[in-house]
């Protein structure tokens, strides 16, 4: 299957643009073809006038379409086979086992909305029927529903380039919901995002969707994803990236005319508390299972437990130890850029100056290519309250071990922190009874609590939250992952005596899509 580097608008592929870059092979430094077309700002435009235009029909869709269309996006991802794959590890430097099982996650999502729309229920019917006798005043027959926002602007991120990406979870959701998309392909995997964007735009040709429900846009100058949040038509934006850009985009959009939705899902440091039975108990299979989920996938995700907090004892210094010895034994590893790699050294030197900071492993071996060395560096509480950078995510293998005189000190410390995707406690039954202050803490900054286990590995289904407080996420109230993220792409309609023939199929008397809604109060199927 043939590259052509060009943008992808509605069921034509462009390239009027002169500028072009080509991705670059972590692992060997070279250049990959072909050369892709960074799209101008004309093509923007025309992308999301066609995102627009289609989303005026694609918004009627029939749900079973809809997710007709979402399981043949799944199928078409399917049928590109190992070229998708050997594409992305070059582009990448993630090896196919990772990429193989990211693929099935995607799949799997596409599915799980596939099955959410059948299904129909996400739309939140609500029905509070008339009630003309009522005194002083006749109630009004009053009905409610999720509708979808319009043209949504993603973007995607570079460590999971199937996942986060062109049909990952914000396309997904966004076409679930019933909005047409516009995607800015990541610069560090732009062949993958077209193999995939071809896959979509098959899957809309089979389903004879509406042309322009999606189109996919070039870029690696800024210029690209600021023109396509600014554009007028751009109704809201689902990214998946770093602190920088998220922030940078999101100031943005809010400072448009018409400011719109942002949802910006970015870095997080994932704290972990161990508490003092469990680490008396457990302290070596903890340290050994932490070492794995701060050093797998070259410690590139969002979720990696960058910060360990524990009480000082004896215990706590024997873990110490343990920690440093696993991650001492973790071999550098391939990271997705070499940009992301010198951050990632640069983060670490960062910390290495901050006062009361100190090594504990993360030796600067004579690394070649595009490594990472993994390193556990430690403080106390004191210098973590007072140097807030300690608590700002290092993208790459290493974690921050801060030690807390007492309980009081540990709690000081948990007070202190600001939003995360997820926290985690490793406690025994009493240390969690004794801690309950802790859980209460924790549970108002992230979006994610996890008990005796690790943050890395986020289960896609129904009842996940991954996102958290700011600035793990610029909107706390939703999630990127699973079936709730859909909600980030619609607003409630409130339909008030509108007759039968103008309402929604959802809404009608005789509940003909036979979906679960609220009527006067009560949750039925009738
Ligand atoms: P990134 O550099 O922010 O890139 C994400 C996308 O945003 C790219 O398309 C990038 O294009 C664009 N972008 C970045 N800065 C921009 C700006 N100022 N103006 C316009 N566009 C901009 O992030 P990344 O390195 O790919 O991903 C790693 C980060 O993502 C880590 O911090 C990780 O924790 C986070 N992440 C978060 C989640 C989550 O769910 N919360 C999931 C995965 C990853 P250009 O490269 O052209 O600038």
């Amino acid at each position: 299957m043939d590259l052509t580097g060009k943008n992808i608008i509605g069921n034509s592929l462009s390239a009027e643009g002169q500028s072009t870059f080509k991705a670059v092979n972590p692992a060997t430094g070279e250049e990959l073809e072909p050369a892709f077309h960074e799209a101008t700002s004309g093509e923007i435009d025309r992308a999301v006038r066609d995102a627009r235009t289609a989303f005026g029909e694609y918004r009627n869709v029939s749900r079973k379409e809809k997710a007709r269309f979402l399981e043949s996006i799944a199928e078409e991802m399917i049928a590109l086979g190992d070229n998708l794959l050997r594409r992305c590890t070059d582009e990448t430097g993630l090896p196919e086992t990772r990429l193989t099982s990211e693929r099935g996650r995607t799949i799997n999502q596409l599915k799980l909305f596939a099955q959410l729309v059948r299904e129909g229920s996400w739309v939140d019917a609500r029905i509070d029927a008339a009630d003309p006798e009522r005194k002083p005043l006749p109630k009004p027959d009053v009905r409610s529903m999720q509708r979808p926002l319009g043209p949504v602007g993603i973007f995607g991120s570079s460590n999971f380039p199937l996942a986060f990406s062109v049909a990952g979870g914000d396309t997904v959701s966004a076409l679930a919901a019933g909005c047409t998309v516009v995607v800015k392909a990541h610069p560090a995997h732009p062949g993958t995002c077209e193999l995939v964007g071809g896959a979509i735009r098959r899957a809309m040709e089979k389903c004879e969707m509406p042309v322009g429900i999606f189109s996919l846009v070039h870029g690696r100058s800024t210029d690209v994803g600021l023109a396509l949040v600014q554009h007028p038509s751009i109704t809201a934006v689902g990214f998946t990236g770093s602190f920088r850009g998220g922030k940078a985009l999101f100031d943005v959009a809010t400072r448009r005319p018409f400011p719109i939705p942002f949802y910006g899902e970015m870095g997080s440091t994932n704290p972990v508390f161990i508490l003092p039975h469990m680490l008396r108990e457990k302290k070596e299979a903890i340290a050994r299972d932490l070492s794995v989920s701060v050093t797998q996938g070259v410690g590139q995700f969002c979720t990696n437990p960058g910060l360990v907090f524990l009480q000082r004892s004896h215990e706590g210094e024997a873990f110490k130890g343990e920690l440093s010895k696993f991650i001492a034994e973790v071999e550098p590893g391939l990271m997705l850029t070499r940009e992301i790699r010198n951050n990632y050294q640069a983060g670490i030197e960062r910390l290495e100056k901050v006062k009361g900071v100190s090594v504990l492993s993360g030796e600067r071996k004579e690394v070649t290519g595009n490594r990472g060395v993994a390193s556990v560096l430690q403080t106390g509480v004191e210098s973590f309250l007072q140097e807030k950078i300690v608590e700002d995510e290092v993208f790459g293998p290493s974690t921050v071990v801060v030690s807390a005189d007492n309980k009081e000190e540990l709690l000081r410390a948990a007070s202190a922190l600001h939003g995360h995707l997820t926290a985690t406690i490793h406690g025994t039954e009493e240390d969690l009874a004794d801690y309950a202050d802790l859980v209460a803490i924790l549970e108002q900054k992230v979006g994610r609590l996890i008990v005796n286990g690790y943050p890395t590995g986020v289960e896609v289904c129904h009842a996940m939250v991954h996102g958290g407080s700011f600035p793990a996420t610029t909107d706390s109230r939703t999630t990127s992952v699973g079936t709730a993220a859909i909600t980030r792409f619609t607003r409630p309609v409130c339909y008030q005596n509108v007759p039968a023939q103008l309402l929604p199929a959802e809404l009608r008397d005789g509940n003909p899509l036979d979906i679960w809604r609220l009527v006067n109060g009560e949750r039925t199927r009738s």
